[in-house]
């Protein structure tokens, strides 16, 4: 095992060999080790961790900030004319370029590397082949014989297990299955004996009505892509060398010393609370010998969910559908290790259950993934302040609670199984105040939490908040109204942006030309600066361009307020968007920030000019459509963004073609978001006006962290090979993330790259380090720990149904993009139809008849239809192509629950809300009606119905809908008088209204962002989109729920 590049560190033996192990992982994207370094040499910091520079970025700033040419060439004078905004008449003054021959920011700027790195595997799925009409590699890989007990020859390694009780003659406890049994067949034992409630899987299915079967001809092609069946063996020299270290492995608490484990429970009341933001005080330690009580433990949690062990025949159960909404699966651990454990809204994984080999994952036909929402707002988040943040010194992994204590002294990484030593700082608790008990310092007690980053974490002093905005004011954009909105919102939310003292703020408009406004302190007025070069854009006086918020709020708040009408009378139809975007990156290139650009149209003039390509005609051809950009100028200035750590949210209001394809990349690679206003007017569209006044309070007043990196580490065996979201991939593991917000969602596709048979647990960790917008650098991790099984059986018992479904959106968003849609299509429905087959054919013992689901997929069906019906992939006349991009931008974007929220809304019956079963918070009573299914079956014209969609409610009111709900919740005395717009109820002083508004203001309150309602008569405009959302009916051209089974079955049974 002796690889280039191992540091001569960790000289006790224990080290050394733990050092081995780290090297075997060479390859693993998280490891950062050793290997990694001598392959990549020009990167070595970055196996630092964070603690070192970071390639590509900061290096590039200080070049900028020395040769910003700017001051020097506003000086110069005489050519540029600087008007007062009241001086005004329109785009005809100018500033011109002054004389200097060339301006030295553009190469220096652009002489990093960053534009010129080709498209990173990760954003570029093509990379990876597939068997098209599938996103599962691999399908043809034999099934390793004996793969079910393929480390029972393990057991040797394992004495503290073999000290255990042992069960069923099976020493090895890593798998719970295998008490029921030791033969071959257990999977199917496993079911069979195990279903005490299940109903008997059998029975005719209905009778098959004939009907156009999807296409799917691309199905039989697997190809491997990345493979390690063959690679089963075990880590010899690891385990049997020390066998006591790799005994715990997995383990979060192996044996303590005796007084080590005793100590009482500490009392909250030493905590220090200037010090440590820490809520619920430390949890007890119960030093439960896992090696035998995981065995009967993990059995009872599975008897706890005995429905977990169902077999559905979905052609009979017609409707799954859970009454409330659908729970994230608990992986299968112990209790004082679930306990730990990460919050699902912020880590989840397709799989509670890992499979142990690359073969078992390919058999089960599942994809392995993460999905993440690692900057959400939370209510309680524990952050540490010491300066000592302890990391495994081989692969970087932050100490967490899946950790093992060898002793006081030793700690094992649950990542890399490298043994370190604890630092004498940690041995003290700051909330107990006690010295000697490491393991119940918050880091070890909290799957999530964030550190106080010390000064090695930065390569400079973390920068202001900077926020500039790029107004569109050609004659379209004026027209809109839209920046009466927007600027009514700064107004608004002037002193809510997230910031301190240094907070600093700047403007540019722009039609055919560009425009600058200087807001030195001290201006009587904003004055305003024209550049019309816009082949070789300039920035005038850039000192007066981005100024302290604080020192120049009142020059600001002039100029929100006299923007809106600065340009009504324009007549410039043009748009420079490309151009403008070049001089708002040199403006904030020396600190880095948040740019937010509006558009209105598509961009006619200079770099990034667009040309229309869409043809409404072919709107219902799945080909043919251009779902690829038409240009890398945008992706390539996001680079540079990305590299100066300015990240650009885009907001389009637009009612025509605009190119979102193209457009969307400049937020896509710089980490920033996209908002779509689909005709947007201030007079014909309220409310558009409505949502994007909602969307820019969250906006502008949402929590945010600038010049952030992501990294993402798993345990040895596990790979990450795929990263979805907006970043760009800096290294093979590192994402850059000018910003982070709140809102962004991400997921990770994952490959088993050697086999986990000697390990019961992993665990994946995500660190993000951003400077929030007080200043502080700071690092919140995540960390997330599952069980890994050997059955095909148990791999689909811990199925995250909701997981996969979204991870299978964010790859057939690339499918869609690198093939084709009816390509991505064809992909989602093969993998409902491959995974139903794989259960059938391995894990089932007898062959009934019908359409046989685990528990866990009983939704899979259905959400894949609801996929195939989102406007990201749906076929029809219904979706312009902005639309369809912009949607496909939200898979990508979203965190997992408002996907699925947008992929499968929930429906309720809201004109009979009663308080029989209802929820009390803080007082207040809130109705729980049960989920509807998704069909027009449900609705009935006397009632009234809620979609909760996500960011949008529908509150569709039938014709005939009872007069009680019309007076007492909607306040008007019949049907016809409900308003044409109506977006708000009206508080009334009856318990029906009392309910409804509480149930929907509840709905409101468990997301950040504040979804419109819209109350639809059956002659709204609006009433298409609650009906096209009813995913199990039957469309022009799409299957009914029933018909897509039926289709499911005929396929899964060939
Ligand atoms: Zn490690």
């Amino acid at each position: 095992m002796s690889q280039p590049g191992i540091p001569a560190s960790g000289g006790a033996p224990i080290g050394l060999q733990a050092q081995n192990g780290a090297a075997r992982a060479s390859g693993s994207p998280y490891t950062n080790g050793p290997v990694q370094n001598a392959l990549m040499s020009s990167q070595v910091s970055v196996s630092q961790g964070y603690n070192s520079q970071l390639p590509g970025s900061y290096p590039h700033l200080i070049p900028a900030k020395t040769l910003n040419p700017v001051s020097g060439q506003s000086n110069s004078g005489g050519s540029q004319t600087v008007s007062p905004l009241s001086n005004y008449q329109g785009p005809g003054q100018t500033v011109y370029r002054p004389s200097v021959a060339s301006n030295p920011v553009t190469p220096s700027l652009r002489s990093g590397p960053v534009p010129q790195m080709p498209l990173p595997t990760s954003q570029n799925p093509a990379a990876t082949p597939m068997p098209s009409g599938s996103f599962l590699p691999g399908a043809n890989i034999p099934p390793p014989l004996n793969w079910q007990y393929n480390y029972s020859s393990q057991t040797n390694h394992c004495p503290r297990a073999s000290s255990q009780p042992t069960m069923s003659g099976n020493a090895n406890l890593t798998s719970p299955q295998y008490v029921s049994s030791g033969d071959a067949s257990l999977q199917n034992n496993f079911i069979k004996s195990g279903t005490p409630l299940g109903p008997p899987p059998t029975g005719a299915p209905p009778p098959v009505r004939a009907l156009t079967p999807q296409k799917s001809t691309h199905r039989a092609v697997p190809q491997p892509t990345f493979n390690s069946a063959s690679n089963q063996e075990a880590t010899p020299q690891l385990t049997s060398k020390n066998p006591t270290m790799s005994r715990s492995v997995g383990y979060s608490y192996p044996s303590l010393p005796p007084g080590y484990q005793n100590t009482i429970p500490p009392s909250t009341t030493g905590m220090p609370p200037s010090s440590l933001n820490y809520p619920s005080g430390p949890q007890a330690f119960t030093q439960t010998p896992l090696g035998a009580n995981h065995l009967p433990a993990s059995m009872s949690g599975l008897s706890l969910h005995p429905e977990g062990l169902w077999v559905i025949n979905l052609l009979q159960e017609r409707n799954m559908l859970p009454l409330t909404p659908l729970q994230p699966p608990v992986p299968n651990l112990h209790e004082d290790i679930q306990k730990l454990n990460c919050n699902p809204e912020l880590f989840r994984c397709t799989l509670t259950s890992i499979p142990q080999t690359q073969a078992l994952l390919n058999k089960a036909k599942l994809p392995l993934g993460l999905l993440l929402h690692p900057f959400k707002d939370l209510v309680q988040l524990p952050v540490v302040t010491s300066s000592t943040i302890v990391r495994c010194r081989s692969c970087r992994t932050y100490i967490n609670p899946f950790v093992s204590f060898l002793d006081q002294r030793r700690w094992k990484c649950n990542l890399c199984y490298r043994v370190n030593d604890v630092p004498e700082e940690f041995m003290y608790n700051p909330l107990t105040r006690v010295y000697g008990e490491p393991h119940r310092r918050p880091e070890v007690q909290n799957a999530t939490i964030e550190f106080m980053a010390p000064s090695e974490y930065m390569l400079r002093p973390p920068q202001p908040p900077v926020y500039l905005f790029v107004f569109d004011v050609s004659h379209n954009a004026v027209e809109t109204g839209y920046l009466n909105s927007v600027c009514q919102s700064l107004l608004d939310n002037l002193d809510l942006l997230p910031g301190n003292t240094r907070t600093k703020i700047g403007f540019i408009t722009f039609d055919s030309t560009i425009h600058f406004y200087s807001l030195q302190e001290g201006l009587s007025q904003p004055q305003m600066l024209i550049v019309s070069d816009i082949e070789d854009v300039f920035i005038p006086m850039p000192e007066n361009l981005l100024v302290n918020l604080n020192e120049s709020k009142e020059l600001v708040q002039d100029l929100l307020k006299t923007l809106p009408q600065m340009f009504t009378k324009t007549l410039e139809t043009q748009s420079a968007l490309g151009p403008a975007l070049q001089a708002a990156f040199k403006l904030m290139s020396p600190t880095g920030g948040r740019m937010s650009v509006f558009q209105t149209q598509l961009p006619t003039l200079g770099v990034g000019a667009l040309k229309p390509r869409e043809e409404p005609n072919q709107r219902s051809s799945a080909k043919e459509i251009h779902l690829t950009p038409s240009t890398d100028f945008y992706k390539k200035l996001a680079l540079d963004c990305s590299g100066q750590q300015v990240a650009v949210d885009l907001f389009l209001l637009s009612g025509q073609y605009s190119d979102l394809a193209s457009l969307g990349c400049i937020s896509r690679y710089s980490a920033g978001s996209v908002y779509y206003y689909p005709s947007y007017h201030h007079q014909h569209n309220p409310v558009q006006v409505q949502k994007l006044q909602k969307e820019l309070q969250r906006y502008l007043t949402r929590k945010i962290g600038f010049e952030a990196v992501m990294r993402i580490r798993c345990t040895k065996g596990l790979s990450i090979h795929t990263f979805h979201g907006n970043f760009f991939v800096r290294s093979t593991d590192l994402l850059s993330l000018p910003n982070v917000n709140p809102d962004a969602g991400y997921a990770v596709q994952m490959s088993v790259e050697e086999s986990l048979n000697d390990t019961q647990l992993v665990s994946f960790q995500s660190a993000l380090l951003y400077t929030s917008s007080k200043g502080e650098r700071r690092i919140r991790v995540h960390t997330l720990c599952l069980p890994v099984v050997s059955t095909l059986n148990e791999v689909f018992l811990g199925a995250d149904v909701q997981a996969i479904s979204g991870l299978l959106a964010n790859m057939a968003v690339d499918r869609s993009v690198t093939a084709s849609l009816s390509d991505a299509r064809d992909a989602l429905v093969n993998a409902v139809i491959d995974s139903l087959s794989a259960y059938r054919s391995s894990v089932l013992s007898n062959q009934q008849h019908g359409l046989m689901v685990p528990f866990s997929l009983r939704l899979f069906p259905l959400f894949v239809l609801a996929l195939l019906k989102q406007k990201s992939f749906q076929t029809g006349t219904n979706a312009c192509l902005d639309e369809r991009i912009f949607a496909m931008c939200q898979v990508k974007n979203q965190p997992l629950v408002y996907l699925m929220l947008t992929t499968h809304p929930s429906l309720y019956r809201v004109d009979n809300l009663s308080d029989e079963g209802a929820i009390n918070i803080n007082d207040r009573t809130i109705p729980q009606p049960p989920i509807l299914q998704l069909s027009v079956e449900k609705l009935s014209r006397d009632g009234a119905f809620l979609m909760d969609a996500g960011s949008v409610l529908m509150l569709w009111v039938g014709r005939n809908c009872r007069q009680n709900f019309l007076s007492q919740v909607l306040g008007v005395e019949n049907y016809a008088l409900i308003p044409q717009t109506m977006t708000d109820l009206p508080e009334l002083d009856t318990p029906e209204s009392a309910r409804t508004i509480a149930f929907i203001s509840w709905l409101r309150e468990q997301r950040p962002f504040y979804p419109i309602l819209y109350v639809i008569r059956d002659e709204s405009p609006m009433k298409a989109n609650f009906l096209q959302n009813m995913v199990e009916d039957r469309t022009e051209s799409a299957l009914s729920y029933y018909e897509f089974l039926l289709h499911i079955q005929q396929q899964v049974n060939k």
